[in-house]
């Protein structure tokens, strides 16, 4: 992808604070940190989002946010780790080249993640277990 930040940093085009690289990721220190340690785990092939993601990559993605998530939790004296991948503008996702989030959490610290929870209606119940019921493939 020609014109994509993320595509150009995980190549090397672009230089990065990098913690870690593969023959398919790079992790990387996110320059906007929520909190102290917030990295990225970068695929170097493009996809735009979880869809796109070719299943085998993902799965190492994944554990390769398990195993950042290790290192942070005995290396950076942190109390928890939030593990994120946001898709499409509503849920926040602001690069379109698929990315994880793993930030490191301490007790106290102000880095705003989070929701705000609503009642789960008996309608949005019925609704939702219709609609996707038998969807979702193993
Ligand atoms: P998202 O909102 O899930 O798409 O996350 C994009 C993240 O990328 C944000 O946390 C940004 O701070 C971060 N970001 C954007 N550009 C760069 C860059 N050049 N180097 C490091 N992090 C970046
Ligand atoms: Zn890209």
């Amino acid at each position: 992808m020609e014109n994509c930040i993320f595509c150009k940093i995980a190549s090397g085009e672009i230089p990065s604070a990098a913690l870690y690289e593969d023959d398919d990721f790079k992790v990387i220190l996110d320059m906007g940190p929520a909190a102290k340690g917030h990295s990225l785990i970068l695929p170097k092939q493009h996809a735009a989002n979880i869809y796109e993601m070719p299943d085998e990559l993902l799965k190492k993605a994944i554990l390769l946010a398990k195993n950042t998530a290790s290192a942070f939790s005995s290396s950076l004296n942190c109390d928890g780790v939030n593990v994120v991948q946001n898709n499409g503008e509503a849920a926040g996702q602001t690069v379109h080249h698929f990315h994880i989030h793993v930030i490191p959490r301490y007790a106290g610290d102000d880095s705003g993640l989070g929701w705000k929870p609503h009642e789960l209606t008996e309608e949005d119940r019925k609704a939702v277990l219709q609609a996707v019921s038998g969807r979702i493939l193993p």
